[in-house]
């Protein structure tokens, strides 16, 4: 599972390393290690709800468990729909494509997320139209945007044009970056002045929220991942949620290959997707949201002795949440006073049994998107260039063990 990473040029010896290395070690033993990122805690009724699709057979595409846990999603995040997908790239290319994302359009999207994000865009053969963030929240910076759309669009026949391109921009993506919640507030009301269709990703945020509402439920709909590496897991899997019934009914219809009529004969209307949720998964899903209050508090508690560990430390920023909302700390983020100083933690926390990441690479860094249309992105590469993931799964914390942080 951890991957094996080569440091040949890096001195993993270096004053930042060394220092770096003894405050993590006051929050995960070495000799426990070694410290995935973010391995999936299996537990509770896992085994039983996925054995109970053994013994029956219903492991596939037919089967209560998907029900039951499109139902808990609903329960979990507020929305009145819910549908499970294989994935969450899938559940958002289905989450645009039914809002009405069309080919030739523009839709923007920071350029510091999972490159499925714009990948999802692309399948609706769509141009990812890349924005700014800022450094509170890792997401959208909602002033700079406004001010840049200002200038960029134009409202023609009911319609928005980038003026450059000409091509009708249609949709905003925000994304609640390692779980912290984006400024919703702002955001909305931008994209209800230009008439943008909005989608979260909430791919990394489940259960962050802003107030007492749910990410994924400020725009059309919204879309989660429960991918192996993410707060809680399918194994592979995703969902939409969306309080839109029509939209629910298009999106649920579109994601089960689009099948017509009473199913005695196999017909279909439209050109749809086979992205339903197995129910194998779907079991395993269920198990794992019995248990989200208690990895969220599992992982709170480890960005607190994260914060504790670090506070001090010269040349070192821990990203804390930002104040108008409640993160699940999906990634513990830290920043670096240069590159250089991540570069030599990276190293020597790698080396040592502690499986760090760089964040993420920009996209327009990579050279399907480098040419597409874009902001200026200063803030976006000065974070790319200094921040550092550190391992952060629920299960690195016993439930029950104290530190002096939780006392
Ligand atoms: C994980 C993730 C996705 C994609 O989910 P998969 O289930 O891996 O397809 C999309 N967007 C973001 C921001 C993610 O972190």
């Amino acid at each position: 599972m951890s991957e094996q990473l080569v440091f040949s040029d890096i001195d993993t010896h270096s004053p930042m390393g060394a220092d770096i290395l003894e405050r993590i070690a006051r929050v995960l033993s070495p000799d426990d290690g070694p410290h995935p990122l973010h391995a999936p805690e299996i537990d509770g009724n896992a085994w039983t709800y996925v054995k109970d699709c053994l013994d029956t057979g219903w492991v596939s595409s037919v089967g209560k468990w998907v029900d039951r846990f499109e139902a808990m999603m609903m329960d979990a995040t507020g929305a009145q729909h819910a549908i499970a997908t294989v994935n969450g790239t899938a559940a958002l290319h289905a989450a645009l494509y039914a809002a009405g994302v069309r080919p030739g359009d523009e839709v923007l999207v920071p350029s510091f997320t999972f490159v499925a994000t714009a990948n999802a865009i692309r399948y609706c053969d769509a141009t990812p139209h890349f924005v700014e963030c800022e450094s509170r929240s890792l997401g959208i910076d909602p002033a700079a945007l406004g001010l840049y759309l200002d200038k960029l669009l134009i409202h023609r026949d009911g319609q928005v044009f980038n003026r450059h391109t000409d091509a009708p921009v249609r949709a905003i993506v925000p994304v609640h970056c390692y779980g912290h919640p984006v400024d919703m507030d702002a955001l909305h009301k931008i994209a209800a002045r230009h008439e943008l269709i909005l989608i979260e990703d909430a791919a990394e945020s489940l259960g962050s929220s802003i107030g007492d509402r749910h990410t994924g439920r400020f725009g059309r709909a919204g879309v989660f991942s429960f991918n192996g590496n993410k707060t809680i897991t399918t194994g592979g899997g995703g969902a939409i949620i969306t309080d839109d019934a029509l939209l629910a009914r298009r999106i649920r219809h579109l994601t089960t290959t689009a099948r017509a009529g009473d199913g005695t004969e196999l017909i279909h209307d439209a050109v749809g997707f086979n992205y339903r949720m197995p129910n194998l998964n779907a079991a395993l899903g269920c198990a794992q949201l019995e248990t989200l209050t208690t990895k969220l508090e599992t992982k709170r508690k480890l960005a607190s002795r994260y914060a504790e560990a670090l506070s001090g430390l010269e040349g070192v920023t821990m990203m804390v949440p930002p104040d108008w909302g409640h993160s699940n700390h999906w990634l513990n983020t830290i920043l670096f006073d240069t590159m250089q100083a991540r570069d030599d933690a990276f190293a020597a926390l790698n080396a040592n049994g502690y499986q760090c990441r760089a964040v993420w690479t920009p996209l327009h860094h990579m050279p399907m998107y480098a040419d597409n249309p874009r902001m200026d992105l200063p803030v976006t590469e000065d974070l790319a260039a200094r921040g550092l993931l550190l391992p952060s799964g629920s299960g690195l914390v016993q439930t029950g063990t104290t530190s002096s942080t939780d006392r």
